[in-house]
Formats: structure tokens, sequence, C-alpha cells
């Protein structure tokens, strides 16, 4: 198989392969875009299909900026560091000491999720999230800055966070 000869997974259709952007859903969080990667992209179903090649540190990147995001957590993101740890809801909710059914509407924006859970979410992950102690000092440093940012947007409902990955060099920067 040639670089130019891939074949498209949804149709299997010839499909070719081309550099860009790409939003990121798969990651479970809605407003993530790659910025530089290689896509398939297919001209016969318009499938295109990321090729991630650092996947695992991708996902280590993306849990760092769950855990920084200055404002509070929304659902989303609660669910994706959740399993970031793999852990079940029942497992995460024992751990973080809350009602197994309280994490499943937090997960669902049903419910807000408190300053003090909030917090206790990203330092369980911090501590336990593959990889992610290395990060410790640095977002803990965070910390001390985001209850004034929050205190800010109080009144406001908290977003998902828009974040821009440079896939290759692995950086990012919030929208
Ligand atoms: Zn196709």
């Amino acid at each position: 198989m040639t670089m130019n000869k891939v074949e498209c997974s949804n149709c299997g259709s010839n499909a070719h392969i081309v550099h860009g952007c790409y939003e990121f859903p798969e990651s479970g969080l809605s407003s993530v875009v790659l910025h530089g990667i290689e896509i398939v992209h297919c001209d016969d179903c318009g499938n295109d299909d990321p090729i991630i090649p650092n996947l695992s540190d991708l996902m280590r990147l993306l849990a760092v900026c769950v855990i920084s995001k200055p404002e509070r957590l929304v659902g989303e993101e609660i669910r994706f560091l959740r399993k970031y740890l793999r852990m079940t809801g029942e497992e995460f909710s024992r751990l973080l000491d809350i009602d197994k059914t309280h994490l499943s509407k937090l997960e669902n924006d049903a419910d807000p999720v408190g300053d003090q859970t909030d917090r206790l979410i990203r330092v369980m992950a911090l501590i336990t999230g593959d990889g992610l102690r290395a990060k410790l000092d640095e977002v803990v440093e965070l910390f001390s800055k985001m209850r004034a940012a929050r205190g800010r947007g109080r009144k406001k409902a908290p977003r998902p966070m828009q974040v821009q990955v440079d896939a290759p060099n692995l950086t990012y920067q919030y929208a």
C-alpha cells in the first residue's frame, strides 16, 4: 500500500491523504480541533478519518487541557476524565465519595458541579491518571488562580472548553 492509495473506512472506495485540521468529537470533547495532522479523505462519501500517530500522548494532553481549564468543568469533561482514568461511574463516584446518580447527573449537565467536587475531580485525575502526575506542580500552581476566574463567571453556565491543538508538537491553546 502506498501513501496515496488508502481505503475509505466508511465505503471502501479509494481515498487519499490530505493535511489539515480535524474536529475531534471522538475524544468525547465537543470543541477540540486538531491542527497539522494527516486525514484520510474520501471524495466518494466525504468521510474523513484522522491519522493520529501519538494517540495516547494526545489524550494525555487533552486531559491536561481539561484539568487546567480556567472555568468550571462541564459534564463531558467530567466524563472524559473518568474515562481517562478507565473507571466506571460506580468506581469514580466511590472515589469522589458522591452518589452514583449525582455523578451521572453531573456528566449529563443535569446538575452543576460544585466547587469542591470540581477541584476533587481534577486532583484525582492528576494523581491517578496515566502520566499526569508529572504535571502536578504546574497544575496546582494554576489552581490558586482558578477561583477568581470562576467567581467572575459564576452567573453564567460554564461551557465546554474550546481548544486548538497543535497535534505534531502536542501544544494547545484555549480558543
Ligand atoms: Zn468513502
